[in-house]
């Protein structure tokens, strides 16, 4: 298949002659930026990318593309649309902006635009998803004029109303609720959307987000055209059927959990009765290899109780969780971020949010109930190739749900007793 970004299908769109010019620029070159050719690795020179994109990567301290980047990349850049099944922690994100930004500022648009109409949209599950999204994408645009903005629900609605209008937005980034509020008020049309991302849209299924979808989806061009990059951790009956409708011709592209979480993060299931619980965590994280940690558990009453206990006991933890404000939460990511508070007890929907390099532990006080939640928690742990730990307590009420378990990663799984020290207190 062609490119879906063509200059014949595309007439108000001419092909930039200086592979883009900003001010910035005039000083770099990409001789600034040397990475060796190394054998089985894709590095972002291999991919002809434009120099602002080049200097943004740099920025970034990327080298090489990750596995996931090295097989979406060149083909997102022809145009294809892709189904991808990959982990957060995988690069996905910097795929998909790395291809929207270069096909921007390849095709740029000439002329006066309209206000609220972006090029690119992309819908992620949670207002976390979508703040780091955006935020990688501030980073990434920072050497060019690609505009981005987000729209999240629980924010001012009027502060993001007035910043989509302050001037045209080439990448939109949104939860769907929010979204399809701006539409339903005019603030946003989505006609002019060349290129559509649906982040972790199992996360959307099993969040009920799909009808918004579905509906948000219909005001973007026909499929046909535009380009439509989805990506999910799991590929289920459900998810297969909505890819086939939402995507042309998509080339599949996929990243094993295993390998994933296999060569970074090292998963360890221990058996502790409930009653044990409380005490083998908090020994565990007054241990002094653990630089930061989340806790994982399925019921916010739990994560609650979980931080007030700890914070009682002399850890200094913090609650990530639905019932805590916004702007709280964003205060909370930032002191986990700096280390001032180097562990937080975190609910799925909460935690799919944290991107933060350095967790060295990821402790799931419960077995999630479902299991593709598993594979997301172990993720925030063995980011970007660093190495972590994944202990998850394996109690007489859910562990049930090992074997389903053991499918899913395709390995046996082995539980291991409480060691002696851990129970001590
Ligand atoms: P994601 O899966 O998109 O959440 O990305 C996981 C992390 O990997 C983020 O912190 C990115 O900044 C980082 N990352 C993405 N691509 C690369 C790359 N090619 N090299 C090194 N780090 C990367």
């Amino acid at each position: 298949m062609q490119s879906k970004h063509t200059q014949e299908d595309s007439p108000s769109k001419a092909k930039s002659s200086v592979r883009q010019a900003k001010s910035q620029l005039e000083d770099w070159t990409l001789d600034s930026f040397q990475v060796p050719e190394e054998e089985g690795k894709l590095r972002f020179h291999d991919l002809d990318l434009p120099d602002a994109v080049m200097q943004g990567i740099q920025a970034q301290g990327y080298q090489y593309c990750s596995p996931i980047q090295a097989l979406t990349l060149p083909q997102s850049l022809q145009g294809m649309d892709i189904t991808g099944k990959a982990q957060t922690g995988s690069g996905k994100t910097a795929a998909f902006l790395i291809s929207i930004i270069t096909d921007f500022l390849d095709f740029p648009i000439q002329g006066p635009r309209r206000l609220g109409t972006p090029r690119a949209l992309i819908v992620a599950p949670t207002r976390e998803l979508v703040m780091q999204i955006a935020s990688d994408a501030d980073q990434l645009t920072q050497f060019t004029d690609i505009r981005v903005r987000q729209l999240v629900g629980g924010m001012d609605f009027e502060v993001q109303q007035r910043q989509l209008q302050k001037g045209h937005v080439d990448i939109l980034v949104a939860t769907p609720g929010r979204l399809l509020d701006f539409c339903r008020r005019g603030h946003a049309n989505l006609r002019e959307v060349e290129v559509l991302v649906l982040d972790e849209a199992d996360r959307m299924l099993s969040m009920g987000f799909i009808p918004d979808v579905r509906a948000i989806i219909r005001q973007t061009p026909n499929k046909q055209d535009r380009q439509t990059l989805l990506f999910s951790a799991t590929f289920s009956e459900q998810i297969l059927r909505l890819a086939e409708q939402w995507t042309f011709e998509p080339v599949h592209i996929e990243i094993e959990a295993e390998n994933l979480a296999a060569e970074t993060v090292e998963q360890r299931f221990l058996s502790v009765s409930s009653f044990d619980k409380y005490r083998v965590l908090l020994n565990s994280l007054k241990d002094g290899s653990i630089e930061r940690a989340i806790v994982f558990a399925n019921r916010r009453h739990v994560t609650r109780e979980l931080t007030e206990r700890l914070q009682r006991d002399g850890i200094a933890s913090a609650l990530l969780s639905g019932e805590v404000a916004q702007q709280k939460r964003v205060k909370t990511l930032e002191r986990f971020r700096t280390g001032e508070t180097p562990v937080m007890v975190a609910t799925d929907v909460a935690g799919r949010g944290i991107h933060v390099e350095g967790v060295s532990h990821v402790f799931n006080y419960d077995l999630p109930e479902e299991l593709e939640d598993y594979v997301h928690r172990i993720g925030r742990t063995g980011r970007a190739g660093a190495s972590g730990v994944a202990i998850s307590f394996a109690s007489e009420d859910d562990a049930f749900l090992l074997p389903d378990l053991e499918a899913l990663l395709g390995k046996p799984i082995t539980c291991e007793p409480v060691p002696e020290k851990l129970l001590e207190g």
